[in-house]
């Protein structure tokens, strides 16, 4: 096939039969974060590279290998947006939302960019449903932004997904942890993939996050960042679970948990799921305290997620939800001849404007073709206009799953439809109830 009908690599088309669904879906996280008080945002697509290095981390497999960076025509360093949180974070501090009323709480649905070797799952072009709260360190925020995820996945009937739970402390904690990694990887160094071998000086942590089986293999059995903990943050850590018990939501202790950005602290999660393959990881997020300061504001502790949509659906399918299905055709309007196509259009019109939705014929088909389409689009009722019905002024309206007629007047045609699809509407409802 030719370039240029082939989309790039990584990237995804959402047909009209799958729009539907994410419609749903993104709907309902803007309107479940809505009720806990998350306000949407939106943020450009790029952003000035530097605030990814710096927020992201510069040993992170995201900067090191999956950024879309280019020079624009201006000679700076821009770069697609791998996340959402730095652009969050550069907004709440460019338009001083930290002179508000705490917490500040943010959502998003976004498109984020990666050079990763694309697979079910992983796409180089991905949209993701995140949450943001500025203005915390208390662990009753930790709770509640779990609890958000938790309750969208529960809305949306995803079921067996499991989350799981770690800390992984503050800067002060970190560093004897770092100390007492650093010492298991040095023993290994030969057997470390290159980018690990310079993780071992910059950043040891970022080691257990690679994803080569090797380095992989050597992390299982390095020590764990929850037995290196200082006491703040083992009190931090209770007190996230007993948020979390006093929900009901329901979790495990995974110390193999670190996140694939620098910028954590203390709390991070994961939604993982095994029904959709090797990209098992539906959500991600936790607390990033030092983030704000990070980037050039004041110290503003903070927390948050990111969801990925791609995987949800992938979820979604695997489970078998069904999701409502678009607003069908309510009546299709065939037509004979000009004046016929005219009464159509004229009709068609004054239903839509009235909120009903209708079509009529735009190709220039026969009836029978008219007809025959109508059918492929699931039309509820439909009727034909001819010379002899506009002269008579009454059609014969059909009801396309029983092919009942009924006569229905031109003469205040949309009132007369409107009643009758209401009718229709609540005699199904209420023979759906079996009284
Ligand atoms: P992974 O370990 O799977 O690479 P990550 O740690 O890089 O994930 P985050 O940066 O925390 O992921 O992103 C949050 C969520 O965004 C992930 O849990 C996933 O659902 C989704 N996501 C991340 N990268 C991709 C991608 N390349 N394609 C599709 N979804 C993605
Ligand atoms: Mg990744």
């Amino acid at each position: 096939m030719a370039l240029i009908t082939k989309a790039i690599k990584g990237t995804q088309d959402i047909l009209p039969a799958q729009v539907h669904h994410n419609q749903f879906i993104e709907k309902t996280m803007l309107t479940i974060a809505g009720k806990f008080g998350f306000k949407e945002i939106r943020t450009p697509v790029f952003e000035h590279t530097e605030l990814f290095t710096r927020s992201v981390g510069s040993t992170t497999d995201v900067v090191q290998k999956e950024m879309y960076t280019f020079n624009d025509k201006g000679g700076r360093s821009i770069t697609l947006r791998p996340e959402g949180t730095a652009g969050a974070v550069r907004a709440f501090l460019e338009h001083g939302l930290f002179n508000e009323a705490y917490p500040q709480k943010v959502c998003y649905l976004t498109s984020c960019y990666r050079y990763e070797k694309p697979q079910a799952g992983r796409l180089r072009e991905f949209q993701q449903f995140g949450a943001e709260c500025f203005g915390t360190s208390a662990p009753a925020a930790d709770g509640e932004m779990i609890a958000l995820a938790d309750e969208i996945f529960a809305f949306l009937g995803v079921k067996n997904l499991k989350l799981e739970l770690n800390s992984i402390g503050c800067p002060q904690c970190r560093a004897h942890y770092h100390a007492a990694l650093k010492t298991y990887f040095d023993a290994k160094k030969a057997e470390l993939c290159v980018t690990c071998l310079d993780r071992l000086d910059r950043n040891p942590m970022r080691i257990l996050d690679c994803k080569s089986p090797v380095c992989g293999a050597i992390a299982k059995d390095a020590p764990a960042m929850l037995d290196y903990i200082c006491a703040d943050c083992a009190e931090h850590f209770k007190a996230v679970k007993q948020y979390l018990d006093a929900m009901h939501i329901p979790y495990a202790i995974n110390p193999r948990i670190v996140r694939g950005l620098d910028y954590y602290t203390r709390t991070v999660f994961e939604f993982v799921s095994d029904e959709i393959g090797a990209q098992g990881t539906v959500c991600g997020g936790g607390r990033y305290d030092g983030l704000v300061e990070e980037v050039g504001g004041p110290s503003v502790p903070s927390l948050g997620f990111a969801l990925g949509l791609e995987r949800l659906v992938l979820l979604m399918k695997a489970q078998g939800i069904e999701l409502p299905a678009p607003a069908a055709c309510e009546l299709y309007i065939a037509s004979v001849g000009e004046k016929g196509s005219l009464q159509a259009a004229a009709l068609t019109h004054a239903l839509r404007v009235s909120g009903v939705s209708a079509q009529f014929d735009v190709v220039g088909r026969s009836v029978k073709a008219q007809m025959k389409y109508a059918d492929k689009i699931a039309a509820v009722y439909s009727m034909v206009l001819g010379d002899d019905d506009l002269e008579k002024g009454e059609v014969n309206l059909k009801k396309m799953d029983t092919g009942e007629i009924q006569p229905i007047k031109l003469k205040n045609f949309v009132d007369d439809f409107i009643n009758i699809m209401v009718r229709q509407a609540a005699d199904s409802l209420i023979d759906s109830l079996d009284l």
